[in-house]
């Protein structure tokens, strides 16, 4: 029987990420229950890279990855993984307030996040009605991110470093025998010295396998559409574009146009689809905002993200459950946040302390903790 010193459940943007991470320091196995890597939630996000984007920690950890981003190891990547975009939080005059909160949260980031005046947001994006946006904050450094360059440049890695992948591989039971995992798969059965719970919106699932607590982790489904834009209108170079209060946002997509109700409505694990009625609501909402119409959606999906109370990934060992360690809860930001999360992993599951840089933008062990959730 195979044995490793780190078994990963779950091959998506996490545990490919962990898994390049931690092939430095032991022998790797990713076990994923589907025959592609990438399937669920990775396969189906926006691709934002915003350090204005989520709560304080979330901005800590996306910013501290933002070095491995912009200049990963040589041989990672063909391409770069990220590429300037820049976003526009708006608001009519009923979401001021919420756009100010939204700049003293994070003015102090950055000098050139800024209030954008409706004129020049109407020159950048001259799509909106007439007297909708009241107000605007630009984030211009916000990007946009390879996605599937970032997650093959991991598993690229991982190989690299001696680890291995196995697809078709469901984890069904696990149990501890003298100190080790024994990991029973679709594939065949495995021993670890440690259990990486990377496993999106089945991580609560994967817990009650191994015995622990839940983590109270819900998993929310998120639509999408792509649709082309009216002929002879340039998006190219248009920002990513969100709603103040997060009702909807939309964002040039190799030449087409994606949008989002942002909807979050709870759901069980599973393999997500979109409902007729969220896409409604989207096109109800973006007729009210812009003028372009939205003649035919070509392309249609929905993914999970998967969020626990407040909002916050879920990074660290169980506190009960001997050599159990919990990645989840990435909600709408585990793409943005990959390389950072990563480095933590590999610090925190090999037993050391924060990495000094993220521990200077504010990461601390107790906020990822599981234990702050009991
Ligand atoms: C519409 C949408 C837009 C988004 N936009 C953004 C964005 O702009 N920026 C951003 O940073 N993030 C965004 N996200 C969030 C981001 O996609 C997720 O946070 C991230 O992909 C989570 O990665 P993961 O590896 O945890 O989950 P997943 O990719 O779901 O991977 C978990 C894997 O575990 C496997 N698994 C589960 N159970 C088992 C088992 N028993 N045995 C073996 N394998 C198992 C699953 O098959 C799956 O492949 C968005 C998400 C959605 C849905």
């Amino acid at each position: 029987m195979a044995e490793f010193d780190f078994v990963i459940i779950g091959a998506g943007m996490a545990g490919a990420s962990a898994g390049y991470e931690l092939a430095a320091h032991g022998r790797v196995l990713i076990l994923e229950q589907e025959d592609q890597p990438g399937y669920h939630t990775t396969g189906r996000s926006a691709a934002l890279y915003a350090e204005t984007y989520g709560n304080a920690t979330v901005r800590a950890l996306t910013t501290g990855g933002k070095g491995f981003y912009l200049d990963p190891p040589a041989g990672f990547a063909a391409h770069p993984l990220l590429l300037p975009r820049g976003v526009v939080f708006i608001g009519r005059p009923d979401q001021r307030g919420a756009l100010d909160r939204l700049l003293e949260e994070v003015a102090g980031l950055r000098s050139n996040i800024r209030r954008l005046g409706v004129a020049e947001l109407e020159n950048r994006v001259p799509v909106f009605r007439p007297g909708y946006v009241a107000d605007a904050v630009l984030d211009p450094d916000a990007m946009d991110i390879d996605v599937h360059g970032l997650h093959q440049g991991y598993l690229r890695g991982l190989k690299a470093r001696g680890g291995q992948l196995l697809t078709d591989a469901q984890v069904r039971g696990l149990s501890r025998q003298a100190g080790l995992w024994q990991v029973e798969t679709k594939a065949g059965l495995f021993q670890a010295r440690v259990l990486v719970n990377a496993a999106g919106a089945w991580a609560d699932e994967i817990g009650a396998l191994a015995g622990t607590k839940p983590i109270g982790l819900v998993p929310k489904r998120r639509t999408a559409i792509q649709f082309r834009p009216p002929a002879g209108l340039d998006i190219a170079h248009w920002p990513s574009v969100i709603d103040a209060d997060e009702q909807f946002y939309f964002r040039p997509d190799a030449g087409k146009i994606m949008a989002s109700p942002a909807d979050e409505t709870p759901m069980p694990p599973c393999d997500v689809q979109p409902e007729e009625l969220d896409i409604a609501i989207l096109v109800d909402r973006l007729e009210k905002v812009v003028t372009m119409p939205i003649l035919r959606i070509e392309h249609r999906w929905a993914g999970l993200r998967s969020f626990v109370a407040d909002k916050t990934p879920v990074i660290g060992y169980d506190e009960q459950v001997q050599d159990f360690f919990w990645l989840a809860g990435q909600g709408g930001y585990g793409i943005q946040t990959a390389p950072g999360i990563a480095r933590l992993v590999r610090a925190l599951a090999c037993r050391q302390p924060v990495p000094s840089d993220l521990a200077d933008l504010g990461v601390t062990e107790a906020a990822v903790s599981p234990a702050r959730l009991r």
